[in-house]
């Protein structure tokens, strides 16, 4: 019977019909493993009938395997040759299957057609975490998801404090819900062969510690400490909590945090009781 999910023959006969030269500015690399993708959407836990979001499916290698197990897609890409294949792909290889194309960017979009429950996603390398914290920001419907993402931005979005990789995009994903690593995924299984590993993170959803505007400040905080991950928190926040370390100081002793402490032993939700602390407007 025909294939159903893409393999090395039909990503280079894809590739060959329209003319794609991968580029690494769109972190372009294309799964031609159908096992792998098997895999993904079976970590995923993706249920029949579900509206499952996809950032950046190229040639469309997950997509069809989510269509596969029975979702309902909505694809989000910004190359537009590879948006405007991708319902063709479909339509030939799974007919009668659910997909909805956005051509965008997905760091600008903030509607989409329709309310997914989860995400399920090989990202595009460069801007993996931005994306991230943009759709747990946007989509509240989002409450769990599996991505694919380089090795080291996996192992930092699930890390802990305490943790030499633990950094800003750990906190910040925290306040989000909770995050863990799933399953390494060879280069091998790309075209072309990344240089980097990469491993797949899962998350869900959990309630977020505080509203939008002291997410706001607490993010400031994180970016202030973590540009200078190896000073205490009194001289790292000076500029963002009163201008001195002295004010820093107070401000972090108000929160009940010591202000020798650095950065990367707090948890998401210290750095939230100095947001709070530090701006009385919002205690
Ligand atoms: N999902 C496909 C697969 O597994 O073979 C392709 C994954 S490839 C790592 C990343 C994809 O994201 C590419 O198709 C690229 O064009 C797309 N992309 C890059 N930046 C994007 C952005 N800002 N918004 C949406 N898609 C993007």
């Amino acid at each position: 019977s025909a294939p159903r999910l893409l393999g090395p023959a039909e990503i280079r006969d894809l590739a060959g019909l329209l003319d794609v030269t991968p580029t690494k500015k769109l972190g372009q690399n294309f799964v031609h493993d159908g096992n792998t993708v098997r895999r993904i959407v079976q970590v995923a836990g993706v249920q029949r009938g579900e509206t499952v979001l996809e950032i950046g499916p190229g040639l469309g290698s997950l997509t069809l395997g989510l269509l596969e197990a029975g979702a309902s897609v909505i694809a989000v890409e910004i190359d537009r040759r590879l948006a405007e294949q991708l319902p063709h792909t479909v339509r030939l290889m799974q007919p009668g299957t659910s997909l909805t194309v956005v051509a965008d960017d997905a760091l600008r979009v903030t509607e989409l057609p329709g309310e997914p429950v989860r995400l399920v996603a090989n990202l595009p390398y460069n801007v993996s975490v931005p994306v991230l914290l943009h759709l747990l920001e946007h989509f509240p419907s989002l409450t769990s998801g599996i991505v694919m993402v380089q090795a080291e931005v996996g192992h930092r979005l699930a890390a802990e404090p305490g943790s030499k990789v633990y950094g800003g995009p750990s906190v910040k994903a925290a306040w989000y819900g909770t995050w863990r690593t799933a399953g390494q995924v060879s280069r091998m299984v790309f075209w072309p062969v990344p240089n980097v590993d990469s491993v797949l993170v899962g998350f869900e959803r959990g309630d977020e510690p505080g509203t939008e505007e002291e997410r706001r400040a607490t993010f400031a905080l994180v970016d202030a400490a973590f540009q200078q991950r190896r000073k205490m928190l009194r001289q790292a926040l000076s500029g963002v909590l009163g201008g001195s370390a002295a004010s820093a100081a107070q401000a972090l002793e108000r929160a009940g945090i010591d202000p020798q402490a650095r950065g990367e032993q707090l948890r998401v939700e210290d750095f939230l009781a100095i947001a709070r602390a530090s701006q009385p407007s919002l205690a």
